[in-house]
């Protein structure tokens, strides 16, 4: 049997972490979107064997219990308590090791599947704890609906009121940044903390101009100061029209928003001069 799932980029929107708990887990504060910028799953179950084979179209990723979809069909089969054997396909679209969470994306999208193959009815809610096992991104995309996150990523409140069609220019630069290096660069006495709760007031009420005033990552002038190329790019999504722009994660994917379509175009090939990687996505509402 077989299914196909996809599995969506995510931004962070807005990025908090107000503290990190004594066993060294971050807590978050974060609005997150997914994007059309998507991974395609082909997941097939068989009794032919017992193993987990992980197929990929990157040449980059790792195959075997590093990747973690491998670790979602692991937990799915602990979960289920079954024993057939599990083959999963993954045709890569979203930039590896970008702050657009891909790995976590297809760790989800073999939760879902898994959950169909095997009929097991859990909720989401029930895969997202699950989940988070695997990592603090997961919860959120299993989900892939605009949501406000929290905690160690375990609370995930998808959005109320819908958020308008958005366009989004996503651009990755070339370099490499390691999520724990930037996260340990933190100093919570000295970081400056946005208004979470503010940002989610002028979302809720659909006051976007509002919104995207309040948009903050606080870890973005962390990862700015090694790669300064964020800031340029930044700038260059504001100077070709973007709304609002930012980094994502702990980058260094960084983004551009609007709601008009000429706009993103014109803002899409201005970056794509300056960035070779930069891709035109729709927000998954
Ligand atoms: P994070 O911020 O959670 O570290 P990210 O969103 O920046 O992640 P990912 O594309 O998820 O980036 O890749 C992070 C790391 O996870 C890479 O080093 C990669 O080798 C590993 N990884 C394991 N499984 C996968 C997968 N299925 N897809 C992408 N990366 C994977």
């Amino acid at each position: 049997m077989e299914v196909l799932e996809r599995a969506y980029a995510k931004l962070n929107i807005s990025l908090d972490t107000p503290f990190v708990h004594p066993n060294g887990d971050q807590e978050w504060d974060m609005l997150m979107v997914a994007i059309d910028l998507a991974d395609t799953l082909t997941i097939r179950t068989t009794t032919k064997h017992h193993d987990i084979i992980v197929e990929s179209t990157s040449g980059i990723l790792p195959l075997n219990e590093k990747n973690l979809a491998f670790q979602a069909a692991m937990l799915m089969r602990n979960e289920a308590q079954v024993s057939e054997g599990v083959e999963i396909h993954i045709d890569k679209r979203i930039p590896v090791a970008a702050g657009m969470g891909g790995g976590s994306s297809d760790a989800a999208a073999v939760l879902r599947g898994l959950n169909r193959l095997w009929k097991l009815n859990r909720s989401e809610q029930e895969l997202a704890q699950l989940g988070l096992q695997i990592d603090a991104d997961v919860p959120f995309c299993v989900y892939s609906r605009p949501a406000r996150v929290t905690g160690r990523g375990e609370r995930v409140e998808p959005l109320t009121a819908k958020l308008p069609p958005l366009w989004l220019v996503v651009s990755k630069p070339a370099i490499s940044v390691s999520t724990p290096k930037i996260l340990r660069l933190i100093d919570y006495e000295q970081v400056e903390h946005g208004d979470m709760d503010k940002l989610m007031e002028a979302v809720n009420t659909s006051h976007f101009n509002q919104a995207y005033k309040a948009m903050f990552n606080v870890l973005e002038p962390l990862t700015a100061t090694r790669f300064p190329e964020i800031i340029k790019l930044k700038e260059k999504m504001l100077q070709f029209g973007a709304d609002a722009a930012q980094m994502s994660g702990t980058g260094p994917t960084v983004f551009g928003i609007t709601d008009k379509h000429s706009r993103a175009k014109r803002i899409m090939n201005g970056i794509k001069g300056f960035v070779s990687e930069t891709y035109l996505a729709r927000l998954i509402n």
